[in-house]
């Protein structure tokens, strides 16, 4: 009875957005008329009802600098990262489109490459999210780890049989097989190249089954929650909830608007707002075994960045001017600094109070 009322109520809900779609297709100006230009505003990426819609810029590149407060010995610069929001055509790939048709379908790939390099260690590490017009994977999010370490990672969001799912693989080294490209020369002249039996080569890394599994509605990715912390700012709002999923783990994350004040970079000076980020383990959906004796795990965000993070966005705008943060690293507990050095394609609103220094 509850299911044949709710089949109908979506049917009607199905026949509501199909009319609309229709009379907004009815109303659409001819195609060789000379209607205006468009002015394109962002990428905008709707995440149903009751759910604040996430932006994207067209064509950003923004850089910043990594360094570690070291207090009197300096705060020496160890990286950069570089994040990019970038607008491009889509083309569904299977369905062959009508002579004539306008291929208007967009996706946007948000990327955040880090390079950096302590003693003899050197890391690249590149995580990004592409947002595509289809129902899986609706995300599709990779970390890319080369330098002393080689690793990758790709998580997938989406919908299938009208459900929330995500599927997550990750790479390993390889326990043994016949590619050549995997044996290594013997330290013995005598003896016979060898399949390698661990090593960091990248070249050496296969990737291993993937796992799927039901999550709750509405789920964002690392880089896709960065945009929507710059979406609420930029907004205007106090305050915005999601269910974020990093690698297999969900977490409820809670951002709000902090203290208001002025901040000095390298690429100028800026009006700030601190957002502030609050996350408690999720749960998965039909996942009842969580909870108990579980150990209390911290947050770990962007970069492994963790414990107190402060992120400084620029109120209108939602840039991200400096973040401040805990990274372990082996034995010790870094305090990381990232800070803008250039923005490129930002919001117009986007404005330095004092600009730096012109070079000469
Ligand atoms: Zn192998
Ligand atoms: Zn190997």
């Amino acid at each position: 009875m509850i299911l044949t009322h709710a089949a109908r109520l979506a049917l009607a809900t199905l026949a509501l957005l199909v009319s609309a779609a229709y009379a907004s297709w009815q109303s659409a100006p001819e195609a060789g008329e000379s209607a205006p230009p468009l002015q394109r505003g962002p990428f905008v990426m709707n995440r149903g009802p009751d759910r604040l819609a996430v932006r994207f810029p067209r064509d950003e590149e923004l850089q910043y600098s990594v360094s570690i407060a070291l207090g009197v010995l300096g705060t020496p610069t160890v990286g950069k990262v570089t994040m990019s929001s970038k607008v491009e055509p889509f083309t569904p790939t299977d369905a062959p489109l009508l002579e004539g048709a306008q291929p208007t379908l967009e996706q946007v790939l948000v990327s955040a490459v880090a390079e950096g390099s302590y003693a003899v260690y050197s890391v690249k590490e590149v995580i990004a999210t592409r947002v595509l017009p289809q129902l899986f994977p609706r995300l599709e999010h990779t970390t890319t780890q080369t330098g002393s370490e080689n690793r990758r990672r790709e998580l997938l969001i989406g919908r299938r049989d009208d459900a929330p799912i995500s599927t997550y693989r990750s790479d390993g080294h390889c326990k043994g097989c016949k590619e050549r490209k995997h044996f290594v020369e013997s330290t013995w002249p005598w003896k016979d190249a060898a399949h390698c039996d661990g090593c960091k080569r990248g070249e050496h890394r296969d990737w291993r089954d993937p796992r799927t599994k039901e999550i709750p509605e509405g789920v964002l990715d690392m880089v896709s929650a960065v945009m929507l912390a710059r979406t609420m700012v930029e907004q205007g709002r106090s305050e915005v909830q999601f269910t974020l999923l990093d690698r297999e783990k969900l977490w409820e994350v809670e951002l709000k608007r902090g203290r208001r004040g002025r901040r000095k970079v390298s690429a100028g000076e800026y009006d700030v707002v601190e957002v502030l980020l609050g996350a408690r383990a999720g749960v998965a959906a039909g996942d009842d075994s969580k909870g108990q004796g579980e150990k209390k795990e911290e947050f770990v965000g962007l970069f492994g960045m963790h414990g107190s993070i402060s992120i400084w966005m620029h109120p209108e705008s939602g840039v991200p001017v400096a973040i401040t943060g805990l990274v372990p690293a082996g034995p010790v507990t870094l305090d990381v600094v990232v800070e803008l050095i250039r923005a490129r394609g930002a919001p117009e609103s986007f404005r330095a109070v004092v600009k730096p220094p012109a070079k000469r």
